[in-house]
């Protein structure tokens, strides 16, 4: 093929629920007219690389007339929503991938569905999303004055859509598999005991983009803006993205993002715009939240009586090889819905307990080695796609995560440190991965060179900190050596970002100077 004209896609699936005749269909398509690979995101998706130009309508419309699309997945507006992937039906999970999938639909550009039609299934509108009640209501309901664009036809975006991208998860209290302080807007959903929503804690302005030797652009987390009733989310909502619409900085791209809103002018002046223009109802103080835990879902889980799913690992979230073509079998066989977790694995979900054994066998037979895979560093490593398929990458991220984590391990066993590190990877600064959020990241800044973050927390709460700007990977074991004994003479249950954080900036730069 020739690279020139070849594309990337990525899908629209909030909560990164994907049907297995979706799935099937991605499967047989990325064989044929891809680079035989599917990868899933750290946004819950499936992308596809190496897709020629000449065939983009017939992957797009296979994808649409496959319970799929790929609208608004990429562009200067909402993108995939995301929320825990577990299928549980328990506690609030079920109303958060309710929320989710009408976030979704609530943010879809109305305009540009026709066109996108248009151009992939030759205007069939039988493919036309079909919002629940609630979104349409929301949708018809008299926007408050500040909210309208003035577009009929785009009421929310306006005939130029928003600054730039805007992200948005929800999550139960307790469950940061979202990594909800990324987020341009991040809902923890509180419901009551039938399971109906009650309301939202909402959070404003995370962000982790940067560019490459511009210092003015920085990852940030979100800030907690407050409380709102479950009859108001979705007003709120529009309220927000439209207030980002008409501040957010449309001069430089650079600085377009909602966080830069946030940090210039602070969240209590973002509160009052909202309030004087955009949203009249009262924003009521934050509920208490359980401690968030990053959860994976990985291994087998009761999904509810009489069926269960279980999660698989994807290093990097790159399926290939016989893996695909096994996981493509079970799906076909079992008719199993998929879904993709915000750490890049996979879940296999509505497994009878009746086909649970055969399908354990089968997935043995894949090198699911379940309940013991995968090593504890790359269990929630995650890494970028980089090299050779993304045009900014500076370096390398994905196709040398593995041999990273290969040597982190071995470093921490001659150590004798029995503790995991959050550890991610990203080829340049713009930060696909989230790395700013890890305990220890890697970011690159040069060929085999990269910037050492560290610092993060291990449930996602704390921005890590740049100690080094060029460190050639070679060096990694060395530079970070002294840093370790001192993790380990510690002593006790503290993670390594917790250390970091505990010990300062100074001491940590000593003892990362001292390597040198
Ligand atoms: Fe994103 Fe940069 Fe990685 Fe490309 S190299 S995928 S832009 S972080």
């Amino acid at each position: 093929k020739d690279k020139t004209w070849q594309m990337m896609l990525r899908l629209r699936s909030p909560g990164g629920r994907i049907p297995a005749q979706l799935f099937l269909a991605l499967d047989e398509l990325s064989d044929r007219l891809g680079d035989g690979t599917l990868r899933a995101t750290t946004r819950q998706a499936f992308q596809m690389h190496g897709i020629p130009k000449a065939d983009l309508k017939e992957v797009i419309g296979t994808i649409v007339r496959n319970l799929g699309s790929t609208l608004a997945a990429c562009g200067d507006i909402n993108r995939n929503v995301m929320a825990p992937a577990a299928p549980f039906e328990k506690g609030g999970y079920p109303a958060a991938r309710r929320l989710a999938d009408e976030i979704a639909d609530l943010l879809s550009p109305e305009a540009a569905e026709g066109s996108y039609l248009d151009l992939w299934v030759d205007g069939d509108l039988s493919y036309r999303f079909s919002p629940p009640a609630a979104v349409r209501r929301a949708r018809k309901r008299q926007l408050e004055p500040g909210v309208f664009s003035g577009s009929e036809a785009e009421p929310l975006y306006g005939d130029t859509y928003l600054p730039r991208k805007f992200k948005v998860a929800v999550t139960v209290p307790g469950d940061n598999s979202v990594d909800l302080l990324t987020q341009d807007i991040g809902l923890v959903a509180f419901t009551d005991p039938s399971g109906d929503l009650r309301g939202c804690n909402v959070y404003v302005g995370g962000g982790m983009g940067r560019t490459h030797n511009k210092e003015e652009t920085f990852a940030r987390i979100a800030d907690p803006l407050g409380y709102v009733d479950a009859a108001d989310v979705f007003d709120l909502l529009q309220a927000i993205v439209a207030l980002q619409r008409d501040h957010g900085d449309r001069r430089i791209r650079r600085h377009a993002r909602m966080k830069y809103l946030l940090e210039d002018r602070g969240i209590a002046w973002f509160r009052n715009e909202l309030k004087a223009n955009y949203f009249s109802r009262p924003l009521k103080g934050f509920r208490n939240e359980a401690k968030p835990k990053l959860l994976d879902y990985l291994g087998w889980h009761r999904q509810k009586a009489g069926l269960w799913f279980v999660g698989l690992p994807l290093l990097c979230g790159r399926l290939k090889g016989t893996m695909k073509q096994g996981l493509r079998a079970i799906v076909d066989t079992y008719q199993l819905e998929i879904r993709l977790t915000a750490n890049q694995d996979l879940l296999l979900c509505n497994i009878g307990t009746a086909q649970r054994a055969t399908i354990k066998a089968e997935l043995a037979a894949l090198g699911f080695d379940l309940p013991d895979a995968p090593p504890p560093l790359a269990r929630h490593a995650i890494a970028c796609p980089a090299l050779p398929t993304c045009g900014l990458a500076i370096t390398e991220s994905e196709r040398i995560l593995p041999s990273v984590l290969e040597r982190l391990d071995a470093q921490l066993r001659r150590l004798e440190i029995d503790k995991s590190v959050l550890i991610r990877m990203t080829g340049c600064p713009n930060g696909c991965a989230r790395p700013y959020m890890a305990e220890l990241a890697l970011v690159g800044s040069g060929v085999n060179q990269y910037q050492l973050w560290l610092g993060g927390s291990a449930n996602l709460q704390r921005l890590a900190q740049p100690f080094l700007q060029r460190m050639p990977l070679d060096e990694l074991e060395q530079t970070i050596e002294p840093l370790l004994i001192s993790w380990k003479q510690a002593g006790g249950r503290r993670s390594l970002g917790d250390h970091v954080e505990k010990l300062g900036d100074q001491a940590v730069s000593e003892l990362l100077g001292a390597a040198a």
